[in-house]
């Protein structure tokens, strides 16, 4: 197949050919012609499928063929994303695929002026790519009025319900005309989204690229775990014995952002992050210098997990469980991309098993558990089945067993990874280590997890830590905790 045979027009087959498309991947095979017929669409596609050219191509084609030109502060496609950097992307996208057709696009979002995108809109734009509330604020202020709007596209509409965006999109969609054409992607299909659906779409075409709510099959993903407290001093321990020098992190709060990066940063690592605090500039910055490879390790909140357009990613490390299990589809959705494997580890620890059974129960497998030698939780995190149900109750902790060659004292493992060089029996159990015990400078220790311990006490600190990367990377003037400082 190819994208000739789907009907595109010349210049959209010249520009897809200087960037190097050579075939239509299955979601654009199957949405470009029916959005070229007028037809809406449900898709169920997730990032890195092609999505956007699925739905971009086919619209600029009937931009270009389909008069009247638009009027003044009106637009003619609107595409509702969920976040300022999916803005920027899709918008991007629209760019490059519609090079030389004299369209008007723009990207309109908050935490950045408003002037300037009233500005472009007064003599009106072809396309409109917007977060929902800023499109609000625009239209609120007859920057922007709905009356010619031909389509409306919802990228990623799952995400815009999970940022409680669903009162700013029903007061959209009860702004356009009835007469229109609507296209929605998801990655998962809740019921809430498929009410949505219901309400928007007319015959639409269905389009499912992989089964709802998969992970793409290419990735590989497994789960190490751990106690909360040693999560910084086991993720940097992997990073460096893996010499994984390019990963997308991700961690739950501002303040685990800042605290890993500090750590990375001296461990040597060129290190960015992103987070909601962080202005719009920076952000794309910090993404930018990530793509680019200026910077290695681009540490994350969820901010991040959505849309973002990295090629080739080949690491994602969840250093801390999303609390909505379809984040972890979306975080993990930036490896193995494009037909490209990855690989995304999730270090969790006790209190996450709830959300490991949540994603397990989403994703309809169950991931592999490994332990680390000198990292071994004491706090076990339960298996579950590959429906979220805990099939083991947490066990005693066993002691670690003195070296017997590779995987020794790896506990609840199927399919043991090889121990890394240097041997666990240097290494002490993760409870005696320096890291244990809360403290304000460590954010990863300050909550004990739930799950009562099922074995005994913590031991007490030994004074001096035998883990290799642990040690050296400490921040200065920010010790890891411990016990004396509770
Ligand atoms: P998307 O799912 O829209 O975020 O696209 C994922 C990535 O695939 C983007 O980096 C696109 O540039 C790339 N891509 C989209 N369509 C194709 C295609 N037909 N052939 C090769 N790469 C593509």
């Amino acid at each position: 197949m190819s994208f000739a045979s789907l009907g595109l027009i010349d210049p959209l087959l010249r520009n897809l050919q200087d960037l190097n498309y050579p075939t239509p991947t299955p979601v654009q095979a199957k949405a470009i012609p029916a959005v070229l017929e007028g037809k809406d669409v449900m898709a169920a596609a997730q990032t890195g499928t092609g999505k956007t050219a699925g739905f971009a191509l086919p619209l600029l084609q009937r931009l270009v063929q389909n008069g009247p030109a638009v009027s003044s502060n009106r637009a003619r496609v609107l595409v509702l994303v969920p976040t300022r950097e999916l803005a920027e992307q899709v918008l991007q996208s629209f760019v490059e695929y519609g090079k030389g057709l004299d369209l008007r696009l723009l990207a309109a979002y908050g935490g950045v002026s408003i002037n300037p995108q009233m500005m472009k809109l007064r003599k009106g734009v072809d396309v409109l790519v917007a977060t929902p509330g800023r499109l609000l604020d625009l239209n609120r202020q007859n920057a922007v009025q709905f009356d010619q709007v031909q389509t409306l596209v919802l990228d990623e509409a799952d995400r815009m319900l999970d940022l409680g965006f669903a009162r700013e999109l029903n007061a959209v969609f009860a702004a356009l005309p009835t007469k229109r054409q609507t296209l929605l992607f998801s990655a998962t299909f809740s019921d809430e989204i498929r009410t949505m659906a219901a309400g928007i779409l007319r015959s639409p075409v269905n389009i499912s690229v992989s089964p709802p709510n998969a992970t793409a099959s290419k990735i590989k993903q497994w789960v190490v775990t751990v106690d909360k407290r040693n999560k910084p001093e086991l993720f940097l321990h992997l990073v460096a014995e893996n010499k994984w020098d390019h990963a997308l992190v991700f961690v739950k709060t501002r303040n685990g952002v800042d605290y890993l990066a500090v750590m990375l940063e001296k461990a040597g690592y060129a290190v960015d992050t992103i987070h909601g605090d962080k202005p719009q500039p920076a952000r794309l910055r910090a993404l930018e210098r990530f793509k680019t490879g200026d910077v290695q390790m681009l540490v994350a909140t969820d901010v991040a997990a959505r849309g973002l357009d990295i090629d080739d990613l080949p690491l994602v490390i969840n250093v801390d469980l999303p609390i909505v299990a379809q984040d972890y589809v979306h975080r993990i959705g930036r490896t193995g991309r494009a037909g490209a494997s990855g690989v995304a580890v999730s270090l969790v620890c006790a209190d996450e098993a709830p959300q490991l059974a949540a994603i397990e129960a989403l994703i309809r497998q169950t991931l592999r558990r490994e332990e680390e030698p000198g990292f071994e939780a004491e706090h076990r995190v339960p298996e579950t089945s590959a429906t979220g149900e805990i099939i083991k109750k947490p066990k005693k902790p066993k002691k670690p067993k003195a070296p017997q060659g590779a995987g020794a004292g790896v506990a609840q493992t199927q399919g043991k990874k090889p121990a890394p060089q240097g041997g666990e029996g240097k290494r002490k159990p993760a409870a005696a280590g320096k890291g244990a015990g809360p403290s304000k400078s460590n954010p990863f220790s300050l909550e004990m997890p739930r799950a009562k311990p099922v074995g005994k006490p913590a031991s007490k600190p030994t004074g001096k830590s035998a883990r290799p990367a642990a040690g050296a990377h400490k921040p200065a003037g920010k010790p890891a905790g411990g016990r004396g400082k509770r």
